[in-house]
């Protein structure tokens, strides 16, 4: 019996999806292999990562002078391969300035670990109200090296409803939780990267989207596994990629091609998005923390109305358990900041939402 992952990553994967990577394990295309066991730098593989990285470009609209770049380490490793390619400097401690925006607990860490690398500075934050908003975004400095913001707060449940200016300065983006999730124009960036495990695939592969004249500015002292130019130039095998990843990303992009392609999965996750919100503001047990020209379409945190500190603990306990016996599992807020969280990402159909719905009316 399959159950309703809420899950905010490892996240529920398209039914579609594994069934056909169960079809596909002991033969792939014929060649009476699994992906998991082909060379990388076979005949059988090339096509799987060229279609993968085709269905991406069609997808998200990437324009010709950017590289898609499949690489390892999570998002979390993004946090301080952008720093080192971007704006590092002769020696540690000699970077260039880079503007930051403190939207939630990730982007906190990634403004940390770039601090290491470069003069990173964090402009803005949200940190004030719980981060239940997103705060408005200076404009950069002439010699910032990048302006860096988290599209979407996969813990908080917040997300930018526009985009910051930053003119002629690069705008680097997390967008781990909300890839494919609505358009987005990516020649407004410099690079974006975004994390599998939540929108595209398995946990194992990052994807970066990086335009082509950012590449080639780490300084010499850079791990070569963390240089932009060394994956670039090598087509993203300067190492063995993670394979089978990326293999199960191409099946999502077809299933999400086969949908309507990103107009269309947008239309069905604000509609997704819209009735559990509209629900929240209507129940008489639980709230939205977020404010509403910011609320996510991906991560839905929601908490008790209760005040009482140990009353509320109860609700939530309570609550997590019994969805849990209801087949509707993870339903439990991030350790840090508590409450609920329903991850509704590309994957999740309208009916477990609605299946959220009918038992949250119960429960409450
Ligand atoms: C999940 C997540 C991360 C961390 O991703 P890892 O792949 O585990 O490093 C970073 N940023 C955002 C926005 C996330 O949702």
């Amino acid at each position: 019996m399959r159950v309703y992952n809420f899950s905010p990553g490892p996240s529920a994967l398209p039914l579609p999806v594994l069934e056909r990577a169960a079809a596909e394990m002991l033969d792939t295309n014929g060649t009476g292999q699994s992906v998991m066991e082909m060379s990388h730098r076979s005949k059988d593989f090339k096509p799987i990562i060229e279609k993968t990285e085709a269905a991406l470009r069609e997808l998200m609209g990437i324009p010709a002078n950017y590289k898609v770049l499949f690489l390892q380490g999570g998002a979390s490793l993004q946090f301080s391969m952008v720093p080192l390619n971007l704006a590092a400097g002769d020696a540690p401690g000699k970077g260039k300035k880079a503007a930051y925006i403190d939207t939630g607990i990730w982007a906190d860490k990634a403004a940390k670990e770039a601090a290491k690398y470069a003069a990173a500075e964090v402009r803005a934050s949200s940190k004030d109200r719980a981060y239940s908003y997103i705060p408005a975004a200076p404009a950069p400095a002439a010699d910032d090296a990048y302006y860096h913001i988290t599209l979407n707060n996969t813990i908080v449940g917040t997300r930018w409803d526009k985009l910051p200016d930053t003119g002629s300065v690069p705008l680097v983006s997390d967008i781990s939780s909300c890839v494919l999730s609505e358009p987005l124009d990516v020649g407004k960036f410099g690079l974006i990267y975004a994390g599998a495990q939540k929108n595209l695939g398995p946990a194992g592969t990052t994807v970066v989207i990086i335009r082509e004249d950012l590449i080639g500015k780490a300084p010499a002292w850079t791990p070569a596994m963390l240089r932009y130019d060394i994956h670039a130039a090598e087509g993203s095998m300067y190492n063995t990629p993670p394979c089978y990843g990326i293999y199960v990303i191409g099946l999502v992009l077809e299933w999400l091609k086969q949908l309507g392609g990103v107009e269309e999965i947008a239309r069905l996750n604000r509609e997704k998005s819209q009735l559990f919100y509209d629900f929240l503001d209507n129940s008489k047990l639980f709230y939205s923390p977020v404010e509403k020209p910011y609320r996510s379409l991906m991560n839905i945190v929601f908490v008790p109305r209760e005040q009482d500190a140990a009353k509320k603990s109860e609700i939530e306990t309570r609550f997590v358990k019994e969805a849990a016996a209801a087949g509707l599992i993870n339903l439990a807020g991030h350790r840090l900041v508590g409450g609920m969280r329903a991850s509704i990402y590309n994957a999740m159909p309208i009916e477990g939402v609605k299946a959220l719905i009918h038992f949250m009316e119960k429960f409450a």
